[in-house]
């Protein structure tokens, strides 16, 4: 365990959590995250170098963080990350040190981000239907998708797993074909409902695919499964099939869980927020950029975090009309609130 004297927000949770965006750049679009035909980047020059990223990491850590997720954008395209994965692995207060990946080039790297210290992968696959891929996510690449799972499976991880964001009328008819495919390769699936986050400009009630209905599919083709009450933190709640088989739901639309939402996320170019709908974040890299010490900025996410009261997706279920959380122009005017830009 951490030696750090637990650091609780406003509402008692600690933060043990940091999602960090390697890059706001990516080689697909799908479309409940980058559906726009152009995009503003962020300026090369501000995202965070490898030695920026650890050293805030090392200030995460002495607050209570133990667990890391590199994500983006898509991680696998930042240039050397197995160098920041060894650089991060070094750090003993981490108990674990994840990626989630859109899979297309996990092969090629595997093994590398195994030696250098990663412990467990996500890869997100929507569909087994290359088809489907190319017409949703613009993407030809789905041998490669899965090329990369089973290089993730045989380069000794400590798990492997697969979300699948379900959407109706484009994958729910998929969702026990993809539970089959997870059962035979040995991988959890996890399914997540669809989120009105960031830019997800073509978010609309009616395509959200609930935990309750994402359940009866299953239960259709399986028979009855058992919830498995773990009571922890993570956001998925997980269940059993008859055999065994576990799989996890991610109701993070109509049963969000912020109550016990312990994760806080850095975006590529060093923003710090305090929850996946936060508006505002805190500029970790004009903090590094303009020369203060460790103790400074350790003091400004101390405040921070114990001020936090976000409860950013409970919220937005107690709206009685609910439509797309931003417009695009809202986001073009601030690239920070893109899911891929400050990492899902
Ligand atoms: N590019 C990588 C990938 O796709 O795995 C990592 C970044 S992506 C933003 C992280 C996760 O967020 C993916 O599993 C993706 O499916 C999920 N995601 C993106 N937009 C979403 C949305 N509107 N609702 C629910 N999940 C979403
Ligand atoms: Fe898809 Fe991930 Fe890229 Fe978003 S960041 S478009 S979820 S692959
Ligand atoms: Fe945490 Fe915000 Fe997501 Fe709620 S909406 S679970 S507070 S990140």
């Amino acid at each position: 365990m951490s030696s750090a004297p637990l650091l609780t927000d406003r509402l008692g949770r600690p933060l043990r959590n940091l999602r960090i965006s390697v890059t706001d750049r990516c080689n697909m679009r799908c479309r409940y995250c980058m559906p726009e035909a152009d995009y503003v980047w962020l300026p090369r020059q501000s995202i965070l170098t490898f030695e920026e990223i650890g050293r805030l990491a090392g200030i995460f850590t002495g607050l209570g963080v133990t667990k890391l997720r590199l994500t983006g954008g898509e991680p696998l395209l930042r240039h050397d990350l197995p160098t920041l994965v060894s650089l991060l692995a070094g750090n003993s207060a981490l108990h674990d040190l994840a990626l989630t990946t859109n899979g297309i080039l996990l092969q090629r790297h595997a093994l590398a981000l195994r030696a250098a210290g990663l412990r467990r992968v996500t890869v997100s696959l929507d569909t087994l239907r290359p088809d489907r891929m190319l017409e949703f996510a613009r993407s030809a690449r789905h041998g490669d998708v899965l090329r990369g799972i089973e290089s993730a499976l045989g380069a000794g991880f400590d798990s492997v797993k697969l979300n699948t964001v379900v959407i109706a009328g484009y994958n729910d008819d998929e969702i026990t074909d993809l539970l089959e495919f997870g059962r035979r390769q040995g991988v959890e699936v996890r399914f997540i409902e669809y989120m009105d986050v960031g830019g997800a400009t073509g978010w609309s009630p009616a395509q959200v695919v609930s935990q309750g209905q994402i359940l009866q599919a299953v239960e259709r083709r399986y028979g009855p499964v058992t919830a498995r009450h773990e009571g922890s933190w993570a956001p998925a709640e997980r269940f059993a099939l008859r055999d065994g088989t576990v799989f996890g739901v991610i109701a993070s639309t109509t049963a969000p869980f912020c109550r016990t939402c312990d994760r806080a996320r850095l975006t590529a170019d060093g923003t710090w927020l305090l929850c996946l709908y936060g508006e505002q974040g805190l500029d970790l890299r004009e903090l590094l950029r303009i020369g203060a010490d460790d103790a400074e900025i350790a003091a400004r996410l101390t405040a921070g975090w114990k001020a936090r009261t976000d409860r950013g997706a409970e919220q937005r279920a107690t709206l009685a009309e609910r439509g797309v959380l931003h417009q695009i122009e809202t986001l073009r005017a601030d690239p920070r609130r893109e899911m891929h830009t400050r990492g899902g």
